[in-house]
């Protein structure tokens, strides 16, 4: 059993969209960054790489390529999703804390988790999100970003 520990954070701006675990999420703001900046998405990303012993998203993703401009982040989870299957890594779960001050995002997340399961072929019963605001404090709660984080649990496959 191996397990990895993810973390990301996005800025909130105007003139972008908000898009958590690939999903659009209505709002007047968007997270900013190189890519679609889906900070569910890239926590998630980064546990499975540290579960799996392969470094951090930059290091696969560098934020400097032009491939990887506004690419969506379950597009980048396709390719995490090849080297688990290379290295003989199955998931067993997937428990996710997205950090935000609004919109609501607990309609979406059955939407989140089809998504996610569909990329890393598993059962959407074995990944879990959950949202929370950050009480109004800090750059989070003035809404001015977001925050994700995610811990992952893998089996070394025994076939
Ligand atoms: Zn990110």
């Amino acid at each position: 059993m191996r397990v990895g520990f993810g973390y990301d954070v996005h800025p909130l701006i105007l003139g972008r969209k908000l898009i958590l675990g690939g999903e659009v999420i209505p709002y007047q703001k968007g997270l900013d960054g190189h890519s679609d900046a889906d900070v569910l998405i890239h926590s998630l990303i980064d546990a499975l790489l540290g579960a799996a012993g392969e470094g951090d998203i930059g290091q696969h993703f560098p934020d400097n390529d032009e491939q990887y401009k506004n690419i969506s982040g379950l597009k980048l989870l396709e390719n995490i999703y090849k080297i688990l299957k290379r290295k003989k890594l199955a998931i067993n779960n997937i428990d996710v804390s997205v950090v935000l001050e609004e919109p609501r995002i607990a309609p979406f997340i059955m939407k989140m988790k089809k998504n996610i399961a569909q990329v890393l072929k598993i059962s959407s019963e074995k990944i879990n999100i959950k949202a929370t605001t950050n009480e109004k404090m800090g750059f989070i709660g003035r809404r001015e970003g977001a925050a994700s984080y995610c811990v992952v649990s893998l089996n070394e496959d025994s076939d």
